[in-house]
């Protein structure tokens, strides 16, 4: 049986990411997704909303997110992955928030954000002339920014794929054993794989895969985030991204453009047992239609025309979840709760960092290595298909992201 350098188990946005890291510096990789499409679970129902950490406690989450900040605009740029460079206005809406401001900027200074900076009401009406005149002030975070967070993980894992990677779709890890000499064979619903080390990136069911290595170390609680979407109008409403101010739990539903013009609204908030409904409900969507038109009353003449729910695999803690363990070669990557976009580059760098240095596995693909030096090989390009697919050098991939679809279908006037 051939044996590979690592298995990455989930194809969502962090297990796409670290096959692209680890298949660029020359690891023989193989990605394995229980679904039939690729980047079809917590990753598909996002906001999307690149952030640089500017509010995080979690001191795991945090230091990737710092890591990240440079890496994300850099690869945006490098594959041409689309982004918006809107920054977002956290508005205060009370007295009590306006007081507040100050306290924003000196939490995102403590955690290396510098760039942060208060508006008066006066100020934010020139940023933002359809903004409810309920706002009294904001402040600034220039860094937030959208991105198509389908499009990147997908150029990504489409890369890694012409650079040698194999991706596996309809291939759920079931369970799985360690040989005398330490390798694991995984059992998959497409037969076993062999590999020196396994990186469960399982995303919602990150605990039960965990439990093939040991009893998993944390609980998988899901979190139900809805949002509705109304028509593409950002260019005459909407410059920039409006944030209420943050509780202890959550940052609460926010209005953004998105990446093509639509305005977004969401998410919620909601514990939940199943790890797979993703339905949305009537009166919560009517709720955030209000809150929309309440923030930007021009809202009032557009239309709703989707609505989407994604489920964030939080834990039984707030942090992630990075654990090497080199007596098992086993790499955990879970509970990548709520700033995975942002954060899964840093991730990947991390992953790659630990298989060198602490499970001082070296790449295996020499090969490829200095193929990617030479800079020869094929680029990843595509085209958007009426179908709702992306195809790129002949491979197709289904547009599971519900803004992505709205947004690219529309760009291509489909
Ligand atoms: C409502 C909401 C809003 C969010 N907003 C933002 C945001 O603005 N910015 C940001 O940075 N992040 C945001 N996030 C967070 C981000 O989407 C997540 O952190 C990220 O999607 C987690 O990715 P993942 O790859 O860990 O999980 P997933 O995307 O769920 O991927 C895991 C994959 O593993 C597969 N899998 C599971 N078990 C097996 C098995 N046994 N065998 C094979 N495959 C398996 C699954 O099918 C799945 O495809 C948000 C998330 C939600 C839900």
């Amino acid at each position: 049986m051939e044996k590979h350098d690592v298995v990455v188990v989930g194809g969502g946005v962090v297990g796409c990411t670290i096959l692209h890291e680890l298949t660029k510096h020359g690891y023989r990789s193989i990605l394995c997704e229980k679904n039939p499409e690729l980047v079809s679970e917590a990753s598909s129902g996002n906001s999307g909303i690149t952030t640089t950490g500017y509010d995080v406690d979690e001191p795991i989450e945090l230091q990737l997110l710092q890591k990240a900040r440079k890496l994300n605009e850099e690869t945006y740029q490098k594959y041409n992955i689309p982004y918006r460079k809107s920054g977002a206005h956290l508005v205060a809406w009370t007295q009590d928030e306006l007081d507040r401001l100050q306290s924003v900027i000196d939490k995102a200074h403590e955690v290396g954000v510098h760039d942060l900076y208060q508006l008066s009401k006066e100020k934010l009406r020139q940023r933002e002339p359809h903004l409810s005149h309920d706002a009294l002030g904001a402040v600034f975070i220039p860094g937030e920014m959208p991105v198509d967070s389908w499009l990147m993980p997908i150029t990504l894992a489409h890369d890694a794929l012409l650079r040698g990677a194999k991706i596996l779709r309809n291939c759920k890890i079931t369970n799985g054993y360690r040989t005398s000499n330490d390798d694991w064979i995984l059992m998959t619903t497409t037969g076993p794989i062999r590999t020196a080390v396994v990186i469960n990136c399982a995303g919602l069911y990150g605990d039960n895969v965990e439990n093939i290595n040991q009893s998993s170390p944390f609980q998988i609680k899901p979190r139900k985030g809805q949002y509705v979407v109304f028509e593409r109008c950002a260019d005459e409403v909407l410059n920039t991204a409006i944030f209420p101010f943050p509780t202890k739990i959550t940052r609460g539903v926010l209005l953004f453009p998105s990446v093509y013009g639509h305005i977004v609204a969401g998410p919620t908030a909601e514990e939940q047992d199943s790890r797979s409904d993703r339905s949305t409900n009537p009166s919560t969507i009517d709720e955030l239609t209000d809150y929309a038109r309440k923030v930007l009353p021009a809202l009032k003449h557009r239309k709703v025309i989707a609505t989407y729910a994604g489920l964030r695999p939080g834990t039984n803690s707030k942090d992630y979840h990075i654990i090497s363990n080199t007596e098992r070669s086993w790499i955990t990557v879970g509970g990548i709760r709520s700033t995975g976009v942002s954060a899964s580059l840093a991730i990947a760098q991390h992953v790659r960092e630990e298989l060198l240095n602490k499970f001082h596995l070296k790449p295996s693909n020499q090969e490829e290595r200095s193929f990617d030096a030479s800079r020869q090989r094929v680029k990843p390009s595509f085209r958007v298909l009426p179908s709702g697919h992306v195809e790129m050098n002949g491979y197709k991939y289904k547009i599971t992201h519900p803004l992505s679809r709205l947004g690219l279908l529309a760009k291509h006037k489909l």
